[in-house]
């Protein structure tokens, strides 16, 4: 009898091989299988008389192959097929590109639906490339996403046999919630996913189905949320905040005090503070941190601050500590790469509580690392992270504070949601003085004068970037790829220069020992995919370029162009582009003339959607299987109301009817980790 966890090599079809191909894509189970669904449908049904076809809408016909399929070379590479076929009503013309194995199972004299889009005139029409199908399958058809070895065809006979087997698969979602949000039951559902009835009873299971999934979701991260509560283990007195401005050389903006005045109220109110700071890149999150952990220090508690990169840590170390040595309070730095001996010192600190303050790599989150009253946990970066992992750090207090730090600009009534266990506060200013960067774009017919132009910033002692796009493998397209362009540079406009390269198939050491070397300035000019560090602060780099800049999103080019522009020096931004079409030319003008990163974020959204935009780098979740968190905002919402009550109810998710549920959030806590 086969049930969700059996391992998918035993299902009937699948061998030893077929299992490892499956496996590959996360396929490992039965249940896993049957959650994976099709990601578009051809609708085989409604069949129109080839006279009735209107013009340029998909339709289907039905009709019968009356001459032979005629094969005609054009060029290398390019091989046409043609053929016509007929119904009672009138005759259509029909051309396959490259389908060689298509083509020659086709048989004159056969019928075959067709489906497509008709063309033509009235007295013949013409069909390109239609989806063909042998003999009167009257239904929906699912189109699964296949890989090497594994096509559509094959996903759906092998869900089929699941299905057909009787499987038997808990329902994540008790009953009375089903009724309560008119949601089909689970097995309706799967069975209609896959191979749906009518587009009606699709819609239904899609509906229920992503429901599920953000019932899951949002369940979880309440039960994370829930589990932290409780009383804090340290409560602050405010009253330090002057003594610790007095320690800046700067005087902090507005909205860092509102923001630190809110974490403030907070961690004064004995309850943890779980809050997300977000504010764009150079809105100065760091000093809210340093604020905060100076003030936990003087009431006595330790905090910890952690942060994605060794680097990134470095800098926050050498930021905190000039702060924290001048009154007195004692800092410490552990990363992975120190010695074993180095480490165990500052974990012996640590433990006997002579260190106020530690900052870190995930180092911070090993088991050997033990405090004597954390009271404040802080993560910088936080989309770099999982969920989970900051649960690790604070579970390492006894109810602490924590707070996490974000440049990533998502919109403020998504973030409630995707960042649901968190109270959120935001740095809508920049500190005064900040440079405007002046942003360029030009075609790539001026990079003479943009390379003279980077080398006059060079001789004033000046640093600067050229972030040249990813290059994925089989791209044929022609952009610069970065190690390429570094060795044409190199011994060219850039002879005599100290430059460097940074990309991302580099091993993490070597790209810290670049990036590091930057930071000191011994590299002048630095030619970088886009894995320059997030929130990496080189004053000095006053100069960007980026090239073949119509491959980036709009955000993500906000976020590098933050790189520039951290001093008192004039910075330029410069985005090089030959792309003519009139959206993309649309986009890059946004970034030239807008640098609130918000509102980028939301153009993007506009102009991009949603899948690109929250990759689930960005934010720590886990990919979604069916539901997108922006256009399913509203079951999104009525999950959330579910997941409130069933917490409610049952808070340990401890009651039988539960028990899929919880066997799901584990799950999902797992993929989680793995981020
Ligand atoms: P981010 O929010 O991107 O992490 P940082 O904390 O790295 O920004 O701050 C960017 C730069 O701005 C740093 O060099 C920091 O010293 C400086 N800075 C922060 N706050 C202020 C302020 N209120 N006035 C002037 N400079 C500031
Ligand atoms: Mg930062």
């Amino acid at each position: 009898m086969l049930t969700a966890s059996t391992d998918i090599q035993y299902l009937k079809g699948v061998g030893e091989k077929r299992a490892e191909l499956l496996k590959k894509k996360g396929i490992d189970t039965v249940g896993a299988l049957l959650r994976f669904y099709p990601r578009a449908y051809l609708d085989w049904r409604g069949v129109l008389p080839i006279a009735e076809c209107p013009f340029d809408t998909e339709v289907t016909v039905k009709a019968r192959i009356v001459s032979p399929v005629k094969t005609n070379y054009i060029r290398k590479g390019m091989t046409l097929y043609k053929f016509t076929a007929e119904d009672e009503t009138g005759t259509v013309i029909v051309t396959l590109f490259n389908q060689k194995f298509l083509a020659q199972s086709l048989r004159e004299g056969s019928e075959y639906l067709f489906r497509g889009k008709c063309g033509g005139n009235l007295l013949v029409r013409e069909m390109s490339a239609p989806e063909i199908k042998e003999g009167s399958y009257n239904g929906i058809e699912p189109v699964y996403p296949a890989w090497e070895g594994i096509s559509s065809k094959t996903l759906e006979k092998l869900i089929a046999t699941a299905l057909e087997s009787g499987i038997e698969m808990p329902d994540v979602l008790p009953e009375s919630i089903r009724e309560r949000n008119s949601l089909c039951s689970f097995k309706t559902a799967l069975k209609n996913i896959h191979f749906p009835s009518d587009p009606e009873l699709l819609e239904r299971s899609k509906r229920r189905l992503v429901f599920e999934e953000l019932f899951v979701l949002q369940t979880g991260l309440a039960f994370l949320k829930k589990r932290r509560r409780g009383l804090a283990g340290c409560t602050v007195k405010r009253n330090l905040l002057p003594e610790f401005e007095k320690t800046l050389d700067f005087e902090l903006t507005g909205a860092q005090k509102r923001v630190i005045g809110e974490c403030l109220d907070d961690m004064s109110s004995g309850r943890p503070m779980n809050r997300l700071v977000q504010g764009d890149v150079g809105s100065g999150k760091t000093a809210v941190a340093a604020a905060l952990c100076f003030i936990a220090a003087g009431n006595g508690f330790q905090s910890a601050l952690m942060a994605p990169t060794e680097i990134l840590a470095e800098q926050h170390f050498a930021t905190v500590s000039k702060i924290a040595e001048s009154c007195g309070i004692k800092c410490a730095l552990l990363t992975g790469s120190q010695t074993k001996k180095q480490k165990s010192i500052i974990k012996e600190s640590l433990k006997n509580g002579e260190t106020d303050l530690v900052v870190g790599t995930h180092a911070l989150l090993t088991e050997d690392v033990e405090f004597q009253r954390l009271g404040l946990v802080i993560t910088d970066e936080q989309h770099r992270f999982g969920v989970e992992q900051r649960g690790i750090l604070a579970s390492k207090g006894n109810n602490p504070h924590t707070l996490v730090m974000s440049a990533t600009p998502i919109p403020r009534t998504l973030g409630l949601i995707i960042y649901g266990d968190l109270d959120i506060s935001v740095i809508d200013e920049y500190p005064r003085g900040r440079q405007v960067i002046d942003t360029y774009l030009v075609d790539s017919g001026y990079h003479r004068r943009i390379y003279a132009y980077i080398r006059k910033f060079l001789d004033e002692g000046r640093q600067g970037y050229i972030v040249c796009p990813l290059v994925e493998e089989n791209e044929t397209l022609d952009i610069t790829s970065a190690s390429e362009y570094y060795e044409t540079l190199k011994d060219g406009e850039f002879a005599g220069y100290r430059i460097g390269l940074l990309h991302g198939k580099m091993p993490a050491k070597e790209k810290d020992k670049v990036m590091r070397a930057f930071a000191a300035g011994e590299i002048q000019l630095l030619i970088a995919t886009t894995v320059i560090e997030v929130g990496i602060d080189v004053p000095n780099a006053v100069i960007m370029v980026i090239e073949n800049a119509e491959r980036f999103g709009l955000s993500q080019l906000h976020q590098l162009r933050g790189r520039i522009g951290r001093g008192k020096y004039k910075s330029v931004c410069i985005l090089v582009s030959d792309a003519r079409s009139g959206d993309t030319k649309k986009r890059l003008e946004v970034i030239k003339n807008c640098r609130d990163g918000f509102k980028i974020a939301d153009e993007d959204l506009k102009l991009r959607g949603p899948g690109d935009f929250l990759g689930s780098r960005q934010h720590g979740l886990p990919d979604m299987k069916i539901a997108d968190i922006f256009a399913d905002r509203k079951v999104l919402h009525m999950a959330g109301v579910e997941a409130q009550r069933i917490l409610t109810d049952d808070p340990s998710l401890s009651a039988p009817e539960n028990a899929g549920l919880r066997g799901e959030i584990s799950a999902l806590y797992r993929k989680l980790n793995q981020n």
